[in-house]
């Protein structure tokens, strides 16, 4: 019998868990720091609303981190900011905005190149795990597409008016019509305007928790437990042997033949500072003793975003929050249909590959501080060129809507300022444990997860991506599951 402790039941976390114990001889074991619910229809409705981004101050389903999303310089203050990430059962993806876009071939080229070359992520190696996870609904039985997968894949058939009027507006500035943003390389324009692709089914949200674990509940080679802080790796020597956790006001260690982290991007990257493997000097400071040298949290990738705030008097029905994207090489034009107030809309302006890059680094060893976060946002010239560049063509697209304007368009001249002021995260904090070869000194896992310098411990969510993604990271998460389930059970 194979035991796999898999700690954190998020997006990968959930998949993983349903991979695994579909073989009768592997043991799994999943612990999650969140709520966890027995069926989909036990959910609260507000989680399973795709109409609603369930992460107001109430939700008491989030980790909460405060993040600086842009340093002070001597002309302008930090930019400070917040992260949530989802906390219980389907993690982010309980809560997230059900856009499910596949990254574009390019990625998987850059991906190889950052391994030396490796097949490995080539788009060709990738594609089956795509196909095999999704339902494609609209194009199921086209080319690169699944049927009959665990994830219902769809596209709205009937935008809402400010969707509707975006789109429109971007046909008459002269951008293609992608109907198919999950086309697989050369079967349709790369560019343009399309509906997003979303894992909803009948108004519900569908994230990995009811696609994938709720169903595998009842098998007896799985065990899952909720509420359930795991705060630290226990290693023999370089060998990863079990964990220690806190449930409510009791702490205990369980131990495991293999253990894999799936905690996300903040939590993977703070549970291996904590447990000692990490930047020696960081450790150190903080008296963690270090079991491996490793650059965790050294670097990470995540999507600015620009808020471009537009008055337009239209009527706003419920529906997801993006329905409708103009998605070009580096740049995504997001029309959110949410009103923010009355007929204020917002446009979200996000740079889907900039050069700057963040840093996550422990606070303290206690699990329950969080780390500190940097994203520096903004600090390359040629991000912040690319950005302005983006938000003048999403206003020549505002331009088009009849009856839209800009509430705060930007000034001719002292645009930094303006670029700070409407500054945001797209929340997409990925690569804090990179993959790639052992010599490589940025890399953490290799290129099938595994943590290097270290035996029986493994990273499977979106922290290992080692290169920033195109497009949102939900599917590609998903699929990064779907393979390391492969590999681990061979
Ligand atoms: C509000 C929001 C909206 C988003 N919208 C989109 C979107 O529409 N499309 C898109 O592509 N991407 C979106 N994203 C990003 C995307 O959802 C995430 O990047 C992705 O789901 C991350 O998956 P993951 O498995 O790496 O981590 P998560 O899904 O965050 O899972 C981590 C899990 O580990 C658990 N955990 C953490 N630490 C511990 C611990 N110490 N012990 C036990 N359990 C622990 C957590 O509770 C959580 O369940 C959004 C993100 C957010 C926050």
């Amino acid at each position: 019998m194979v035991d796999t402790l898999i700690v954190g039941g998020g997006t990968a976390g959930c998949v993983l868990a349903a991979r695994l114990s579909e073989r009768p001889d592997h043991t799994v074991r999943l612990l999650e720091a969140g709520q966890v619910w027995s069926a989909a229809a036990e959910m609260p409705a507000a989680l399973r609303d795709a109409t609603r981004l369930p992460i107001g101050p109430e939700a008491r389903w989030l980790w909460r981190y405060p993040a600086t999303l842009a340093a002070s310089s001597d002309e302008h203050p930090a930019v400070e900011g917040n992260l949530v990430r989802g906390k219980g059962i389907g993690g982010s993806s309980t809560v997230n905005g059900s856009y499910f876009v596949r990254a574009p071939a390019a990625d998987f080229a850059a991906w190889s190149a950052a391994l030396g070359g490796t097949a490995d992520w080539s788009f060709e190696a990738v594609l089956p795990a795509y196909r095999r996870l999704e339902d494609d609904r609209d194009y199921g039985d086209g080319p690169g597409h699944g049927r009959g997968g665990p994830i219902p894949v769809r596209r709205t058939a009937d935008p809402t008016p400010v969707s509707r009027a975006f789109a429109a507006a971007a046909r008459a500035a002269d951008f293609a019509e992608v109907p198919d943003l999950n086309a697989p390389q050369g079967a349709g324009p790369a560019e343009g305007v399309g509906p997003v692709p979303c894992n909803v089914d009948g108004g519900a949200r569908v994230g990995t928790a009811s696609a994938y674990l709720l169903p595998a509940l009842g098998r007896p080679n799985l065990t899952v437990q909720g509420g359930v802080l795991v705060s630290r790796i226990r290693f023999r020597g370089t060998r990863a042997i079990g964990i220690d956790y806190r449930r409510g006001e009791t702490s205990g260690t369980i131990s495991a033949d293999r253990i894999v982290l799936c905690a996300g991007a903040v939590e993977s990257a703070a549970l291996l500072l904590r447990s000692g493997v990490g930047p020696p000097d960081e450790l150190a400071a903080l008296g963690i003793p270090v079991v491996w040298p490793a650059p965790v949290g050294a670097r990470f990738d995540d999507h600015p975003e620009i808020g471009l705030e537009y008055l337009l008097d239209i009527p706003t029905p419920a529906a997801v929050p993006l329905e409708y994207v103009l998605s070009l090489d580096d740049i995504e034009i997001r029309p959110y249909t949410v009103p923010f107030a009355w007929d204020r809309h917002r446009l979200g302006v996000a740079l889907m590959r900039p050069e700057s890059a963040g840093v996550l680094q422990l606070r303290g060893a206690d699990p329950l501080t969080p780390p500190r976060i940097e994203h520096r946002y903004l600090a390359g010239a040629a991000d912040r060129g690319r950005l302005r560049d983006a938000v003048a063509l999403a206003i020549e697209v505002l331009h088009r809507i009849p009856g839209a304007y800009p509430c705060h368009p930007p000034p001719a001249s002292g645009h930094d300022a303006w670029l700070r002021a409407n500054l945001a995260t797209s929340q997409h904090l990925s690569g804090t444990c990179r993959m790639g070869a052992a010599e490589d000194e940025r890399a953490v896992v290799d290129a099938r997860c595994a943590v290097h310098g270290v035996s029986g411990l493994s990273v499977v969510d979106l922290s290992v991506v080692p290169v920033p993604l195109s497009r949102g990271p939900q599917a590609t998460t998903v699929m990064l599951a779907e393979r390391a389930a492969g590999w681990l059970t061979s």
